[in-house]
């Protein structure tokens, strides 16, 4: 599974950053937004693993990307 949030525009001037996690399982997600980010994070760690993160937690599993997607 991969979710992409927030990563198509190109706004001029701006740093155009992301952060990503990609899980064991193969699920992957990038937004530019942390609390998008730990959201997601969070119930993909319930749903799937049984986890419960904390914000803390889910932020630490995040490496900072190019927010742009190459199609
Ligand atoms: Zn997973």
């Amino acid at each position: 599974m991969v979710i992409l949030l927030g990563t198509t525009t190109n706004e001029a001037g701006r740093a155009n950053m992301a952060k990503q996690v990609t899980c064991d399982c193969g699920f992957m997600l990038r937004t530019p937004s942390d609390d998008e980010l730990v959201k997601h994070v969070q119930l993909h760690a319930k749903d799937t693993h049984s986890l419960d993160l904390t914000p803390e937690q889910a932020l630490a599993r995040a490496v900072s990307v190019e927010a742009t997607i190459q199609a």
